[in-house]
């Protein structure tokens, strides 16, 4: 399997990232790295490397890993950066930016999906990854600030405490809804101003609020 898990992640590296103008090295050297299959419940490890999201338990979805491979482009990582990560989710994308990045704070609503998240990073042996439960529209003030932000749900707003826990001249890559649909949103915080990109229209379950 182990073999055979490779090979397949070297084909979905160069068939949906590599096709689709994903060419950040390091980006793609992590997806070579990282075992989706082993992110995914039992009944989809033969699907793990296919162009699309896959059910995780909970309602939730472990994401498109070409979406993944562009949000992670996007942010711009370098190794000694803080990550904040609202929406743990399996934990693939949580192992991905461990392999990018100096320390991974992670945010996860559900604490069932934490769980098998948490066991599947220590399994892999990550250390610099640091994992909590709770609502992420809330930011994580602890550890603040974060070079990077990067939220795997889809959010109605750009909630300011995420800009406030931002270090200036960070980034943070998010999908944002409004009323024509989502879009995936790079803002770069430059003092007091937020330069926002459109980089498109994308799919993503919501971003829910603990009072919602
Ligand atoms: N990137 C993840 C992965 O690799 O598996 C997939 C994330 S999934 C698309 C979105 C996740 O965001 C779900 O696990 C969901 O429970 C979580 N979520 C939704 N609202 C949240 C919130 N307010 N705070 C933290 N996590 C939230």
């Amino acid at each position: 399997m182990h073999e055979e898990a490779a090979y397949r992640r070297k084909i979905m590296v160069e068939s949906q990232l590599v096709a689709r103008g994903i060419s950040d090295r390091r980006v793609i050297e992590a997806f070579l790295r990282v075992p989706r299959h082993l992110f995914v419940p039992k009944e989809y490890e033969d699907l793990a490397y296919q162009d699309s999201p896959l059910p995780i338990g909970s309602g939730q979805t472990i994401s498109q890993p070409y979406i993944v491979a562009l949000m992670l482009e996007l942010l711009e990582l370098r190794e000694d950066h803080k990550v904040l990560e609202i929406g743990t989710g399996s934990g693939y994308q949580t192992a991905l930016l461990a392999e990018l990045v100096s320390e991974v704070y992670s945010i996860e609503r559900i604490p069932e999906l934490l769980d098998e998240a948490r066991e599947r990073l220590r399994h892999l042996g990550y250390t610099n990854v640091f994992l909590f439960a709770g609502d992420g529209s809330k930011g994580l003030p602890e550890f603040a600030p974060y070079d990077r932000i990067i939220v795997s749900a889809c959010a109605r707003r750009i909630y300011e405490v995420w800009i406030e826990e931002l270090k200036d001249g960070g980034l943070i890559v998010l999908p944002l809804e409004d009323k024509r649909g989502q879009n995936l949103i790079r803002a770069c915080k430059r003092g007091e101003k937020l330069i926002i990109e459109n980089h498109g229209g994308c799919v993503f379950v919501p971003l829910i609020e603990e009072n919602q």
